[in-house]
């Protein structure tokens, strides 16, 4: 019986998900630049700016039916929409399958979404948007006594020093990555001193920076250093093994490919919540 009861919490639990989805996949086409419009307008095709039907805004459903092409210009819709919901879901199922309902499992549910908003963002615009990293630090903080805390402890003992070790892990978080940016800005200026064509990439961008508060404010301190750790080295085995696909496909690699470190930091902290390792 509790088995049964179990199996159906997951089963909604991923229903919500991909229903959050839904929103994820609004924000994504709503929020950044070019469009830059609220969350609550009517996502616009980008290519007639017609507003999206509520058919086309459900991506599952639209790509099911085939309907997955703009009602008036015909261009495609982006095969993400479905992808994202599909995530979301399976995510938030698999969360369920991990942890108790309760606040533990919702807060970490909420910033699993947050966090997939960033990456696909990211993704498509490189870019992580203020709009939605500071607002998400400071949820990050309100959300640390039940996020810091055991994952199945109950409501009445919550632990308020954890927003010292969230505040502080941001902290570390942003001063860490900051020095890293700044390095990178003066390696520019060395390297570019004797180049025709200027790189005007930095390794960790400004909203690198801005993401490892927020996701310090999640794993706390002293965790977010070993975050960090982990950012780097999985940027290092992602980054040879870009080397690796560019040269087996292309007999040559490019030497200023920009490293995706936001998805690293999104894997690594999502991974700490999750794991715990
Ligand atoms: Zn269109």
């Amino acid at each position: 019986m509790t088995h049964n009861i179990a199996t159906l919490l997951i089963l909604i639990f991923s229903l919500v998900g991909i229903f959050v989805g839904v929103l994820l996949n609004r924000a994504a086409d709503n929020l950044p630049p070019p469009a830059r419009r609220s969350f609550l307008e009517t996502p616009r095709c980008p290519y007639c700016n017609s507003p999206r039907p509520p058919g086309e805004q459900f991506g599952i459903v639209s790509f099911a039916l085939r309907r997955d092409k703009c009602h008036q210009c015909s261009a495609p819709l982006k095969l993400r929409a479905p992808l994202v919901e599909l995530g979301t879901g399976a995510l938030f199922g698999f969360l369920a399958s991990r942890f108790e309902f309760g606040m533990y499992l919702l807060a970490l549910a909420f910033f699993t979404a947050i966090l997939i908003l960033i990456a696909v963002i990211d993704l498509e615009h490189k870019l992580i948007l203020n709009t939605v990293s500071l607002p998400a630090t400071i949820a990050a903080l309100i959300a640390s006594p039940v996020v810091l805390a055991s994952p199945n402890g109950a409501l009445n003992q919550l632990n308020w020093n954890l927003i010292i070790l969230s505040a502080l892990g941001a902290a570390v978080g942003y001063a860490i990555t900051f020095g890293i940016y700044w390095l990178g800005v003066l390696f520019l200026q060395i390297v570019n001193r004797n180049r025709a064509t200027k790189i005007d990439t930095v390794a960790f961008g400004m909203g690198d920076v801005k993401l490892a508060g927020l996701l310090g404010a999640l794993v706390g301190f002293p965790t977010i250093i070993s975050v960090l750790v982990w950012t780097i080295l999985l940027g290092g085995v992602g980054g040879a093994l870009i080397i690796v696909f560019q040269y087996v496909r292309r007999g040559s690699f490019a030497r200023d490919t920009v490293m995706p470190y936001a998805l690293y930091l999104i894997l690594a902290g999502w991974a700490y919540m999750v794991f715990r390792f």
